[in-house]
């Protein structure tokens, strides 16, 4: 049975899990990854967009905004670590409300003059570029040259290659039970997997589990655990729709990159002609046939190339949205188990900034290179 006081169980394998277990390991901690097979509970993660949403956020100030930010300077450092991920750099979030030009234009003086690369277009300027933008109540938008995309699918492997060379143990186990033995974590685990062991000794634990963090919770036997420790961490499921389009009435200069157009993302892909549209918003964990639609219109006023678009493929995830407390929740139950869950729309983009804040509450200092 692996036994070490310095183990630390990084539980979960979407992109919070992912990029802690890898962060961890860069730290020099010892790390035994509980990632439940993709194919068996397939996470969150791998429906986004993968848009990060960092400096072009309405947000003036405050924890939201110093995690976007953190994260985004993050993420353009560790992606060249990681091997080949599929990314695009640099957003456009057109408006088109005539009342929301002032408000836009004095976030990019604030951004601009905290030394943050963010510019107000004009509709005249995104019109001659890119005659695709063309609506009759456009009038301008946030061009975010350091915010943009990840694919999410590369993401998650790349980082699941570059832990497994830094040492990181993965065992493809559900955790059904965890109770404290000392000072440290038993782990009860459950896998299809024989060799896999079914528990697990660590010195700290991080749950970067999503939605399954109340079910993990409710399952810590509380009679053993000191009385001022919080275990309702309630989150509520947010579905939200995506999907894969050609367009082949799409005018030939086609998008500036990512584009936010009216709150739904498009996503010009490899292939011509080709754009993800996402995500629907949807309380609950059932999809909407109505919702879909009217993302895929956006709301009625969709370009005619937009509307004469063709569906090659569709998709679907669910959200974890904290209830009651701002995402994400990053909270210390007791000592040696974290809580790193709930980042609701923003957990591609947030995932750095987690990881950092998971090291540092476990005390690891960082490396010296980044
Ligand atoms: C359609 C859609 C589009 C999105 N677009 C974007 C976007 O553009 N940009 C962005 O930043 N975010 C986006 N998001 C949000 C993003 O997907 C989430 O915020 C993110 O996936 C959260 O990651 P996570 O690792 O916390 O959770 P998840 O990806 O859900 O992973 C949770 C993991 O925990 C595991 N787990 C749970 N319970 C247990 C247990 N008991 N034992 C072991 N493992 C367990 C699960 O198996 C899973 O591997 C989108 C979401 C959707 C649905």
């Amino acid at each position: 049975m692996p036994v070490c006081r310095d183990v630390i169980a990084v539980v979960g394998a979407g992109s919070v899990g992912s990029v802690t277990a890898w962060w961890l390991a860069r730290c020099g901690a010892q790390v035994v990854w509980l990632a439940p097979d993709a194919s068996l509970e397939r996470p969150g993660s791998l429906a986004a967009l993968g848009v990060l949403m960092g400096h072009c956020s309405r947000r003036l100030r405050g924890r939201s905004w110093r995690l976007r930010r953190t994260s985004l300077a993050l993420w353009r450092q560790w992606l060249p670590l990681l091997g080949p991920v599929p990314q695009q750099w640099g957003l456009t979030v057109l408006c088109h409300q005539a009342d929301e030009v002032e408000r836009l234009q004095a976030l990019v003086r604030q951004r601009q003059g905290e030394g943050v690369p963010l510019a107000w277009r004009t509709r005249g300027e995104l019109l001659n570029r890119w005659p695709a933008l063309a609506s009759s109540d456009l009038q301008g938008g946030l061009w975010s040259p350091q915010d943009g995309q990840l694919d999410p699918a590369p993401l998650l492997a790349a980082l699941a290659g570059a832990a497994e060379r830094l040492g990181v143990q993965r065992r493809p186990a559900q955790v059904t039970g965890l109770q404290p033995e000392g000072k440290n974590w038993r782990l009860q685990l459950q896998a299809r997997d024989p060799d896999c062991p079914t528990t697990l000794l660590a010195s700290a634990v991080v749950l970067c589990t999503g939605l399954g963090a109340g079910r993990l919770l409710a399952a810590l036997n509380s009679s053993s655990l000191d009385s001022a420790i919080r275990l309702n961490w309630p989150m509520t499921p947010v579905l939200g729709q995506a999907a894969e389009l050609h367009c082949p009435m799409l005018p030939p200069q086609g998008l500036p990159g990512p584009v936010v157009w009216r709150g739904v993302h498009l996503i010009p892909r490899l292939q011509d002609q080709r754009l993800w549209i996402g995500a629907t918003v949807e309380p609950g964990d059932q999809s909407q046939v109505q919702c879909f639609d009217q993302m895929l219109g956006l709301d009625g006023a969709a370009p005619p190339w937009l509307r004469q678009a063709q569906v090659l493929g569709r998709w679907q995830g669910v959200r974890a949205r904290p209830a009651g407390r701002p995402a994400p929740l990053l909270a210390t139950l007791a000592p040696g188990v974290l809580l790193t869950s709930g980042h609701y729309r923003n957990g591609i983009l947030l995932a750095p900034a987690t990881a950092v804040w998971t090291g540092r509450q476990l005390g690891f200092p960082a490396p010296d290179a980044p």
